[in-house]
């Protein structure tokens, strides 16, 4: 098949679909890749290294898509590249139908199939092509918490990890799936006192048995919250409730509870956030103080860090790829009943329930 890989043209979007260790597999395999020139440059990939794979390199993200039969990406498409998606292409990419009228629109007009990593789903629930980003999200989150600690960035002015004779940080984590627990392992690797609260008893079994002693469970409830905000200096929120509106498990009046300088890290900004008094934030200003309480609200936490998380894009992705171009999206779907969840518009139809009932669609 022929592949192709556009450079993001998305504000800041520094990913790209696929590294060239990806591209190599494709090669071998008798694909035919063409990467556009410059593609990789953001995460750390130059053009000489996509030709070492075996691609080919196109001078302009108009000749990838008039020359491929199945773009891999990693945004949706923009204002600038409906025009360029052809009848019959296959686009593998994130997608978010469900917040975008317009692109939803765009896609049905150009009767291309559009499979979206958001909604590949193996059979026990878990949503392989998102895990990646939420794990990176999660370490950064408390980077970034530890970062903001910081007197001179607004913070308490505490070292996360103590040092000897002094104690740690302590650390609240609000909802403890992948971004949670990812979070959590990464403030006990620096030291700090952690507390994982959740509502599921089986997950915070789990993880009481996964995780390492300075990493303590709490059932989450508002009476266990309201106890903990005095004592900690950052609290991160990643809780998802699946179809539904994010809980505002911290309110503006339960600010006052915490100390001046805490930090607020709500990595669940881009389903509405888990604190009353967060609004989304970006890289180039990332915090902001309300009640005297930094809050951190960057709605695409892996933009910042494009090198890992291509990397760990793609070993996601790959296989998936691997059998889109071995096969065609009608048999590779047929064999994996996981990836054909990921099938939201076929040919100028809506083919997701979720993405349909949103705009009263037929499915
Ligand atoms: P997940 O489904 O793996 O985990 C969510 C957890 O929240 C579950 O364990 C669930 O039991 C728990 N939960 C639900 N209600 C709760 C409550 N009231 N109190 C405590 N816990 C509760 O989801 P995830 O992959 O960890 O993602 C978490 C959030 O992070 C999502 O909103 C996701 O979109 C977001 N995210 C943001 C970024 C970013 O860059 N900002 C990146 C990746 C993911």
């Amino acid at each position: 098949m022929k592949v192709g890989i556009p450079k993001e043209i998305k504000n800041n979007e520094n990913r790209v679909g696929m590294t060239p260790a990806g591209v190599a597999e494709l090669t071998r395999r008798g694909h035919e890749v063409s990467v556009q020139h410059t593609a990789g440059e953001g995460s750390g990939f130059s053009d000489d290294d996509y030709v070492k794979a075996g691609a080919r390199i196109l001078p302009s993200i108009e000749a990838v898509y008039r020359e491929c039969d199945m773009i891999v990406k990693v945004k949706e498409p923009i204002e600038p590249e409906y025009e360029l998606v052809r009848e019959g292409q296959l686009l593998f990419t994130y997608f978010h139908f469900a917040c975008e009228k317009e692109l939803t629109e765009a896609m049905l007009k150009s009767k291309a199939v559009c499979l979206a990593y958001e909604t590949v789903q193996l059979p026990n629930g878990s949503l392989p092509l998102l895990q990646p980003m939420s794990e990176v999200a999660g370490r950064m989150a408390t980077l970034n918490g530890a970062y903001y600690l910081q007197k001179t960035k607004g913070g308490k002015g505490k070292l996360i990890s103590g040092v000897p004779g002094v104690s740690p940080a302590k650390v609240l984590v609000l909802g403890g799936g992948v971004v949670g627990e990812a979070a959590a392992l990464m403030a006990a690797g620096l030291g700090a006192d952690v507390t994982i609260a959740d509502i599921s008893l089986p997950r915070l079994r789990q993880l009481d048995i996964e995780t390492p002693a300075n990493v303590h469970t709490l059932y989450s409830s508002e009476h266990n919250i309201r106890q903990m905000l005095p004592t900690v200096d950052i609290v991160i929120g990643s809780v998802l409730v699946p179809g539904d509106k994010t809980p505002h498990l911290i309110t503006r009046e339960m600010l006052k509870l915490m100390e001046p300088g805490t930090v607020l890290v709500d990595v669940a900004i881009d389903q509405g956030g888990c604190f009353e008094t967060s609004r989304p934030t970006t890289h180039s200003e990332p915090v902001y103080t309300e009640e005297g309480i930094v809050h951190y609200c960057v709605a695409n936490i892996p933009g910042a860090v494009p090198n890992t998380s291509t990397l760990a894009l793609t070993n996601a992705t790959l296989r998936y790829a691997i059998a889109l171009a071995d096969k065609g999206w009608q048999q590779a779907c047929k064999d994996d009943p996981a990836l054909a969840k990921g099938l939201n518009i076929v040919e100028g139809k809506v083919t997701y329930k979720a993405v349909a009932d949103v705009f009263g669609l037929p499915y």
